[in-house]
């Protein structure tokens, strides 16, 4: 078995070869496929089925609304604007654009085309923007507050058009639907929380094909002789670093790591894990000894980053996974736990597209959709409030970020757990799957407003929606906020996933800067809790600071001196 892809109850989650055959995670022939192919089961009939039950079509409930629309098939437009966008900017600048050739050894997709791109005819994709809906009809549920199916999700998310682009003019509507809904949800305020990212390594092993955060853990064996640019830090580094955050003010630590080979739960975990007959092929474990740096375990390390009263925001379902790995134990047992050793709240991340057709193109190593699911549905069991998050803007389509969306909050039905929604976009620049050709950019502004506001309209049981300056940048990241977002995330003393993605908005944001930014659009800046129990509104003239963490006393988080020096700062996952 290779590294990374064993389930919790021990079967083999290895994927399809629908990837470049250079994947760094190496076999990817899996049982979703091969089922697939073999048509036994028919699991993507029957997970069309189960999303679409007990949605009822509109059209029919309301006489002011237009008829039903005939069955049509929206033409996907995120791969065409993309490479549109980026060729136009190029062009602008007097640039060449850059000839992608597939890198050696990559298998490109049968039928892989760079113009006019339809990425649901080169992926195969069994689900697609195919509705019986109306835009009309599904922006007016949206206005009534109605709870919103897949086929409205999907005519928002394309509005409705059968050409590519996105209609201006209909955008606006849903954009103006959710601005209105965020305003009677939760009001003017723009939250923020002081935080440091502290993830603890960039080991892993698993490959994903949208993620350049992660060194191939090899690297890091103390007979190694390539070098790396990643890092992993003891439990003990781990703990001076929030130390010295503690004492600038924050409230929470945020931690989200790669799959070291060494790392285990706990002592009990590395004695299962080394008994393997070939530990590093059957469980991807390797022992501390064999690496430069031993990053020490899971229960160590959230001893550690909760040290004198953090609040820890850590241990993604996907970390969860590889804590549990070679055993009979339950994501239960894990969080209840790392509960215990300090952990307070979970991300939700490592959620990328809740469809296994997707999951199978970029990131065939991780787990897939039901036991991200469970491992949510568990830490919820255990009590720990958690985010959830969607990472677009890559090889899917609007049917899929809708059946993400569905997914997530019939999880929070289940669960009521679940405090923000976080959309993120796409960082492409320096990830395999721009590099080997397999996409051709991002999402564009468009569809970025649009997502936040669908998923303001659509998740109708979760409070907050979340602008990602990281991801968006400034000046798009408070656009956000009129689109139906209310959360500007965090400082992020250090940021490092989306740098080494190529984004180039991870660093530092003083409560400053926040404070501004809020303002000038309008709006109020609020400091808060990580489960948002706690807020502070924010008034009076700078300088201002964090006042909720264990030590804060309202003194800027950083001097200016040392915010000058805060580009090289830098989160692992999405
Ligand atoms: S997204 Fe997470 S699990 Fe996947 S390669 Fe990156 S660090 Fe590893």
């Amino acid at each position: 078995m290779s590294p990374g892809r064993q389930s919790a109850d021990g079967r083999d989650r290895r994927a399809p070869l629908l990837v470049a055959a250079n994947h760094v995670g190496g076999e990817l022939a899996g049982d979703r496929e091969r089922a697939r192919q073999r048509g036994d089961g028919d699991r993507v009939e029957a997970e069309r089925e189960a999303d679409t039950a007990g949605e009822q079509p509109r059209g029919e409930r309301d006489d002011q609304r237009l008829p039903r629309r005939v069955t049509r098939e929206h033409t996907p437009r995120r791969g065409a604007t993309g490479l549109n966008i980026r060729r136009a900017e190029a062009a602008r600048a007097g640039r060449p654009t850059r000839d992608r050739g597939p890198v050696p050894g990559t298998v490109l997709f049968p039928g892989s085309r760079v113009h006019g791109v339809n990425r649901d005819d080169e992926f195969d994709f069994d689900h697609r923007p195919v509705t019986e809906q109306s835009f009309e009809n599904a922006l007016a549920a949206a206005r009534d507050g109605d709870r919103l199916t897949v086929d409205d999700a999907v005519e928002l998310l394309t509005t409705g058009s059968e050409t590519p682009g996105i209609d201006e003019r209909r955008k606006e509507l849903v954009l103006e639907a959710a601005d209105r809904r965020r305003a009677e949800v939760v009001g003017d305020e723009v939250t923020f929380v002081a935080n440091l990212n502290n993830n603890v390594t960039t080991a892993c092993n698993t490959g994903c094909l949208f993620c350049n955060f992660k060194d191939t853990a090899a690297n890091f064996e103390r007979d190694a002789d390539t070098g790396h640019p990643g890092f992993t830090k003891t439990p003990a580094e781990s703990r001076a670093a929030v130390r010295d955050a503690l004492e600038r003010g924050i409230y929470e630590v945020t931690s989200v790591s790669g799959l070291h080979p060494a790392f285990a739960l706990d002592a009990e975990h590395h004695e299962i894990l080394a008994g393997f007959d070939d530990p590093a092929s059957e469980v991807n474990y390797k022992p501390p000894e064999r690496y430069d740096t031993d990053p020490g375990t899971y229960v160590e390390q959230m001893r550690a980053m909760s040290a004198d009263g953090a609040h820890l925001h850590s241990i993604t379902p996907e970390e969860a996974h590889h804590a549990i790995r070679g055993t009979e134990w339950r994501y239960e047992d894990a969080y209840r736990r790392l509960r215990e050793a300090g952990l307070a709240s979970v991300p939700g991340t490592a959620a990328e597209i809740l469809v296994d057709e997707v999951r199978d193109v970029i990131c065939p190593g991780k787990m897939d959709t039901q036991a991200w699911l469970d491992a949510m549905e568990a830490a919820a069991a255990v009590g720990l409030p958690m985010t959830a998050t969607i990472m677009y803007g890559h090889v899917e389509n609007e049917a899929h970020r809708a059946l993400h969306l569905k997914r997530v909050r019939e999880l929070q039905d289940r669960t009521g757990n679940i405090t923000e929604f976080v959309p993120l976009s796409f960082v492409h620049e320096t990830t395999p799957l721009y590099e080997r050709g397999v996409v051709d950019g991002g999402a564009s502004a468009a569809e970025d407003e649009l997502m936040i506001a669908v998923s303001r309209l659509f998740l109708d049981n979760v409070d907050h929606v979340q602008s990602s300056w990281v991801k968006y940048g400034d000046a798009q990241g408070l656009k956000m906020l009129s689109c139906g977002a209310d959360d500007f995330m965090g400082t992020i003393l250090s940021e490092e996933i989306t740098k080494r993605a190529g984004g180039s908005y991870g660093e530092f944001r003083s409560f400053d800067d926040y404070v501004e930014m809020i303002r000038a659009v309008g709006r109020v800046p609020v400091e808060r809790s990580t489960d948002y129990e706690r807020r502070r509104v924010i008034s009076g003239e700078p300088p201002h600071g964090p006042t909720l963490g264990p030590r804060a006393d309202g003194t800027p988080l950083l001097r200016p001196s040392e915010r000058a020096t805060t580009g090289d700062a830098a989160s692992a996952d999405d």
